[in-house]
């Protein structure tokens, strides 16, 4: 027998290949389309209340209503259950029995912020501040001397609710965090990254101008105005859930255009294709799940993260309803854990290794596993169910690749995935490579978020 020549060798290898390579122009141009659509979800849902409002009103265009628990359920049904207005289960009942499984594509829709304290107006020096308490993971210096909205809710005592959104409309103030000038910053410069805006200095300035000539007299000022506009006082900070994000609308970013600028691409980027591809898969005998969870920045607990156990309960009524065992559904169910991914960094090479990264432009990453040092933390995908998953995207043709967060030694992080794999529901990491997570503006490209609509569209099919 001949021996194998270079060339024919050369075909047995692996080659990581961009969207672009692999699908030319007209590839790139659905995805421009595509990422339209995604940029007014974004600008939308800029808290993760926000989110689920912006992706009802998607839903209820296709027909989804609202469900309780109890309520009956038969094949064919839409349905979108509301938890407490912060975290969202839309499912779609298939024609097969279900105790063939579910499938279920999980995103979260909150991102990192600033959250008002609860007590958080204060004056000092002529100034009025908000102090605030961060929320999921940020590099604090990176929310300094860049304008701020105000996003969230006020609940009364009497129970209403009052919606607030400030800093978003070009006539609107906006909010802002002091930094220490250049010129007198010599000794901070030598100080840690990390150590160089504490929490405690990440207060909002809201005012300078007084309200009569008594003590605290600029804070009197602040607190009649948002009495005027919103008809709150001091008290009813208490119960409010207010966060400062980044001022304004998500942009097209590089000269061609090829990538989108904007807040909380993590997870928003997973969460909107995990929206679209259930949309358009509306017609698969599967049963179709798929979760907007919030907490997962601060470690997906409460009633609305995803270790909650309501999806628990949702999945034991489909089963019920279909007359299945609902062990036995979670048994045969699929899960795709829809969150981001760090995409390798050029400036940044040191923190990665490059072989294991995800690539821009290379469509959509399959995390097998994430955690820290020794894999701790992780849900492990198994090779049968990558395997499986491989299958099912080379028969789409979508273009994918795999990815981990980084060095080795150098972190790490975790997602949804090990939550809802607990449950005995086969799980792996889909999303989309973003560059610089969880800063106040994020990168993003839109091959990438169109290539994980076409994956989480194959697997609601497959
Ligand atoms: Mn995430
Ligand atoms: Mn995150």
């Amino acid at each position: 027998m001949a021996e194998m020549t270079a060339e024919q060798a050369g075909e047995l290898l692996y080659k990581k290949k961009t969207v672009y390579e692999q699908k030319g122009a007209d590839g790139a141009a659905e995805a421009y389309g595509y990422a339209e659509g995604y940029v007014k979800f974004l600008d939308a849902s800029k808290t993760e209340r926000e989110a689920v409002k912006a992706a009802i009103a998607m839903a209820e265009e296709k027909g989804f209503k609202p469900f309780k628990f109890g309520d009956p359920i038969k094949p064919g049904d839409r349905y979108y259950f509301n938890n407490r207005g912060k975290n969202l289960f839309l499912f779609k009942i298939g024609s097969e029995p279900v105790s063939e499984g579910v499938r279920i594509s999980a995103a979260h829709i909150d991102s990192p912020r600033l959250d008002l304290k609860q007590v958080p107006l204060y004056e000092t020096d002529g100034m009025c501040f908000l102090k605030t308490h961060y929320y999921g993971g940020i590099r604090k210096y990176q929310w300094v001397a860049t304008p701020l909205a105000l996003h969230g809710v006020v609940v009364f005592a009497d129970g209403r609710k009052k919606e607030i959104t400030i800093g978003e409309d070009p006539s609107d103030p906006v909010l802002y965090i002091n930094d220490l000038l250049p010129h007198l910053g010599h000794k901070d410069d030598l100080k840690p990254l990390g150590e160089a805006i504490p929490g405690e200095k990440l207060n909002l300035l809201v005012g300078s101008v007084p309200l009569g000539d008594g003590s605290d007299a600029i804070k009197l000022n602040v607190i009649r105005i948002l009495n005027e506009k919103y008809g709150i006082s001091e008290e009813d900070f208490l119960s409010a859930e207010l966060s400062a994000v980044p001022v304004g609308r998500a942009r097209d970013a590089g000269l061609d255009r090829s990538m989108i600028c904007g807040y909380g691409h993590d997870d928003r980027v997973c969460a909107y294709p995990a929206l679209t591809a259930l949309f358009e898969t509306l017609d698969s005998p599967h049963t179709l799940i798929c979760v907007l969870a919030d907490k997962e920045e601060t470690g997906s607990d409460g009633p609305t993260g995803m270790q909650c156990d309501v999806i628990l309960d949702l999945i034991d009524e489909i089963a019920r309803a279909g007359g299945a065992s609902p062990a036995a559904v979670r048994a045969a169910s699929k899960c795709l854990s829809a969150d981001v991914s760090a995409a390798y960094d050029p400036n940044f090479s040191e923190a990665f290794e490059k072989r294991n990264s995800a690539m821009i432009s290379c469509g959509v990453v399959l995390n097998k596993y994430t955690g820290s040092r020794g894999k701790a933390g992780t849900n492990d995908a198994s090779a049968e169910f990558i395997g499986w998953l491989r299958g099912v995207m080379a028969k789409a043709g979508v273009v994918w690749q795999t990815g981990e967060l980084g060095k080795v030694d150098y972190g790490g992080g975790g997602t949804v995935a090990k939550y809802i794999s607990g449950h005995n529901i086969d799980t792996v990491d889909l999303g989309v490579p973003v560059i610089s997570m969880h800063a106040p503006y994020e990168i993003i490209s839109k091959v990438d978020v169109y290539e994980a609509h076409r994956a989480f569209a194959a697997f609601n099919l497959a």
